[in-house]
């Protein structure tokens, strides 16, 4: 574990990056927030502790508090209140800006992309499919970034940065062919070849990413990759909202079903409304716009896994 020195968070405090840096996000976030306004969806605030949170489809250090005797999980990732916002009638579109607390394992010390605490851009929309999603966010992402690119070009030229301007529509492959044409590890692989962003669709993981009913075993989500190496920028999909389903991917998945038993109950109710969305991980978005080596580059506050931060 490297620790951080008063030198050291003060040095990197006082460059002129790091303000460049910030700038391009304030002007990015501002695009982002306008878009969402102008195509009708309400902003939620986020919450920081409940009962469940995401389970993830790879292993963390749980991170819990207890409260009395409630014991009360740090969110991971606000899926499960995306789903239950949507449940009032006239609310059909939601986003959220929300800290994720995700307390990941030394072996992923030496990630570019891993943070302890992030922050999520998450979206929900009811009664709309992947495809409209996928739509949505390349539309959300080329106009922000284009317009930033434009509005903060000084702060581009001070970071020695030449963003390439993004041409949707992006190319759309799925898991299973690119494995097939390069092996286990086409998502890095394919992300430093290319020179646009581009979607992978289908993977297994979380129970609440739907499987598609018509080809079992596969599944209606995805995927965006950023070019340059700089790899994964969000997950998305449709969500299982019918109770028996969800029980059979929990089942698959050998969770304790006792945990979710409100979560369930809402389902066995037939409430859960039928959802779509994903999440952009918002450091991996301005580290490809800033185009900056590590991740904890483009933040004041460093949170990557082997740092022993001070602040
Ligand atoms: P996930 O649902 O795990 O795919 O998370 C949604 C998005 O958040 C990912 O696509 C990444 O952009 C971002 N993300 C996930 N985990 C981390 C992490 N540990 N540090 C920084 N960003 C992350
Ligand atoms: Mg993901």
């Amino acid at each position: 574990m490297t620790t951080e020195s008063i030198d050291e968070t003060l040095e990197k405090l006082e460059t002129t990056e790091i303000y460049s840096i910030h700038r391009i996000q304030t002007f990015l976030l501002k695009e982002m927030h306008n878009f969402m306004y102008e195509h009708n969806f309400v902003q939620l605030m986020p919450i920081l502790i409940s009962p469940i949170t995401d389970p993830l489809n790879h292993q963390v250090r749980p991170a819990t508090i207890h409260h009395y005797d409630k014991k009360l999980h740090l969110t991971a990732s606000m899926i499960f209140h995306k789903q239950l916002s949507l449940i009032p009638n006239d609310i059909n579109n939601i986003y959220i800006v929300s800290p994720n607390i995700r307390l990941e394992l030394p072996e992923l010390r030496n990630s570019k992309n891993h943070l302890l605490e992030f922050s999520q851009f998450d979206i929900e929309i009811k009664d709309k499919d992947m495809w409209e999603i996928i739509s949505l966010v390349e539309n959300l992402l080329s106009t922000s970034i284009n317009r930033t690119r434009e509005a903060c070009k000084n702060e581009f030229r001070h970071l020695g940065r030449e963003l390439p301007e993004l041409k949707p529509p992006f190319p759309i492959y799925s898991s299973d062919e690119l494995l097939v044409k390069h092996g286990t590890t086409f998502e890095s692989e394919m992300s430093r070849k290319s020179t646009t962003p581009f979607f992978i669709t289908n993977f297994k993981r979380e129970f609440y990413d739907k499987e598609d009913q018509v080809n079992p075993g596969t599944y209606r989500n995805f995927d965006l990759i950023y070019p340059e190496g700089f790899g994964e920028a969000l997950s998305g999909a449709e969500r299982e909202y019918d109770y028996d389903r969800i029980i059979k991917r929990m089942n698959e998945l050998n969770m304790n079903l006792d945990t979710f038993n409100h979560y369930l109950e809402i389902s066995r109710r037939k409430k859960l409304p039928r959802t779509a969305g994903c999440g952009i991980g918002i450091q991996r978005l301005v580290r490809y716009l800033c185009g900056r080596e590590k991740i904890s580059d483009v933040c004041i506050f460093n949170r990557s896994i082997d740092s022993d931060f001070i602040f």
